[in-house]
């Protein structure tokens, strides 16, 4: 059985818990025992499943979203072949967190979901900080849903995830956690992506 790291980033709305339970699937079928992890920080659609934006779901160990939390399911997660993480960017960042990861990875196959970018269009540092020891990336993009004043839609591929509060961008300074749906989100182009500065 391989070992190693594979992440999956890209914007909300881009398939990426669509890809990762699609990979674990795969491996499931083909005989390797699989454990599906999500923060506690997620609780959409359902608390104990990790559940994709068109409906696919799949069982889930619900974890806090730092070191202590996964440290706690340790002997299990080392129990199963492939391990898969969504919402990974939930996920505190501290360095113990991170030789977790890299010391599961080294003897597992670790499957990582994570957003690229907050709705700011910063990065998570517990993202940036795993990359990198990443075996294999997949970047994966949704459809940017602006519409214009004309009411054209753009359509490009989007890489950005544009917050809404009562349908208008939500402003640099709003929480940087809030988890929602297609209510309060949308994938936008870079073009398309606003932040309006709270103090301009
Ligand atoms: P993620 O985990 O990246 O948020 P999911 O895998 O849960 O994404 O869901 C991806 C699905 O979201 C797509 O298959 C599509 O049906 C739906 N979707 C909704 N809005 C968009 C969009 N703007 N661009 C692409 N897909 C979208
Ligand atoms: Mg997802």
């Amino acid at each position: 059985m391989a070992s190693g790291l594979r992440m999956i980033v890209g914007p909300m709305f881009s398939g990426k818990t669509t890809e990762l339970l699609r990979v674990l699937r795969k491996y499931a079928i083909a005989g390797y025992s699989v454990v599906l992890v999500k923060p506690s920080t997620d609780a959409r659609y359902a608390v104990n499943k990790v559940v994709s934006h068109d409906g696919l779901e799949m069982d889930a160990l619900v974890v806090e979203p730092r070191f202590t939390g996964l440290a706690k399911v340790s002997k299990l997660l080392y129990e199963h072949n492939v391990v898969g993480i969504d919402e990974f960017q939930f996920f505190e960042y501290t360095p113990d967190l991170i030789k977790f990861i890299l010391d599961l990875s080294n003897e597992r196959l670790v499957i990582i979901a994570a957003l690229n970018l907050d709705f700011r269009g910063e990065p998570w540092e517990v993202v940036k900080e795993i990359l990198p020891y990443a075996e294999d990336v997949k970047v994966l993009r949704a459809v940017c849903t602006y519409i214009d004043e004309q009411r054209r839609k753009c359509g490009r591929p989007a890489s950005r995830t544009q917050r809404l509060l009562d349908g208008r961008p939500a402003p640099y300074g709003s929480p940087r956690v809030m988890v929602g749906g297609r209510e309060s989100y949308e994938a936008r182009c870079r073009k398309h992506h606003i932040v309006p500065r709270d103090w301009e």
